[in-house]
């Protein structure tokens, strides 16, 4: 079987000496000694309220919400490491009566179905399932826009319509039904802005402004996009909007335990839900975020035309703070972020009736001409 080790894409790319981000990644400078400026700058240091703190503020919320409430909490649920994790915090931590609420897409293999229905068995947790046709069809179509002319900026819209329903489908469905919390996964760590920071381009600043301006010429390059007026509209939500401002009042509150709470340690996550069922995808030969195609194939593509992705930006923090050395990131990066050319083949003829070779051939002269 051929295997892909993704790491061929670009091969003469400058690398930080220190965090190995390459010279492409957006924003990125490099001094004299070839370190970085994002390893210049102070990392944060975030402190935890502890989890005695959590429980009040929880329990402060409960106080205040409907007696006759049948649920404490929603927990968005996909199935993948860090959202059964966190059903698994709110069910046996925080001891909440959770529900989990599971956006049902045309994306998701088989083992996260498998992953969903062991866990919420094993926790005794209820799932309810809300169809997201948002990510089905604007997800979709730009997936087949992309491949009319690959560009690794475009990428960003693979996953168009999946915010949306996050942001959206999931909050409605709690406020219909009096659950008065809300609990998301979000870490402090999370660094993904790289992916909108792509869209700027040649605007060496990234505004909101320079991000619609470089995602308009990324429309106008490639305007197969233009055919979906819908799907556009849902992309530039996801890029610019959602988080604005912060409302009062608002139902239902969002409590983010591992943001100002609880650290969050990786190497506790898959030990504690492989206890509960939950198992690595063996078909898809990498352990890493798994949880629906539409992501994995975008991760691909990222590595495949700019040489790095998620994992490298995750592993490049975790090198930052002392949490593992350079050479044992890149031994993971390469480890799990190895995809089999036969999975992506399969999962593009499958779900968008598309040719690998064609987009690799267009990848190629992209990749030439840059
Ligand atoms: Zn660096």
């Amino acid at each position: 079987m051929h295997v892909e080790t993704n790491n061929e894409a670009k091969t003469e790319i400058k690398r930080c000496k220190n965090c190995n981000l390459p010279s492409n990644y957006p924003g990125i400078k490099f001094d004299k000694d070839g370190v970085c400026s994002i390893c210049k700058k102070k990392e944060k240091v975030y402190k935890y309220k502890g989890i005695e703190e959590l429980k009040k503020e929880v329990q402060k919320i409960l106080k205040n919400s409907d007696e006759n409430r049948e649920y404490d909490c929603v927990v968005g649920y996909s199935g993948g490491r860090d959202s059964s994790y966190l059903l698994y915090f709110a069910k046996n931590v925080l001891k909440l009566r959770v529900l989990a609420i599971t956006l049902e897409h045309d994306f998701m293999p088989e083992q996260t179905k498998k992953n969903i229905e062991n866990l919420a068995n094993k926790l005794g947790v209820e799932v309810k399932f809300i169809k997201n046709n948002a990510l089905n069809k604007s997800g979709r179509q730009c997936v087949r826009a992309w491949a009319n002319k690959p560009d690794p900026a475009m990428c960003a819209t693979f996953c168009t319509g999946c915010r949306y329903g996050i942001k959206k489908l999931i909050p409605k469905y709690a406020r219909e039904h009096n659950i008065p919390i809300l609990l998301v996964g979000n870490t402090p760590y999370e660094n993904i802005n790289y992916r909108v920071n792509l869209l700027c381009g040649n605007y060496k600043k990234f505004t909101k402004a320079t991000k619609i301006k470089g995602y308009a010429k990324k429309l106008f390059q490639n305007p197969t996009y233009l055919l979906s007026p819908s799907s556009m509209h849902k992309q530039l939500l996801d890029f610019i909007s959602y988080e604005g401002k912060k409302k009062k009042n608002v139902n239902p509150v969002t409590i983010k335990p591992f943001y100002s709470y609880i650290e969050w340690k990786e190497d506790e996550v898959i030990p504690t839900i492989q206890k509960f069922g939950w198992e690595y995808d063996k078909t898809l030969n990498s352990s890493w975020r798994s949880d629906c195609f539409a992501n994995l194939l975008r991760q691909y593509y990222y590595k495949r035309m700019l040489g790095f992705n998620d994992l490298d930006v995750y592993y490049a923090r975790l090198i930052r703070i002392g949490k593992i050395s350079k050479q044992d990131a890149i031994k993971k990066i390469e480890e799990e972020g190895k995809y089999e050319k036969d999975v992506i083949e399969k999962i593009l003829k499958e779900y968008y009736n598309l040719d690998y070779q064609k987009i690799d051939n267009k990848i190629e002269k992209y990749l030439k001409r840059n």
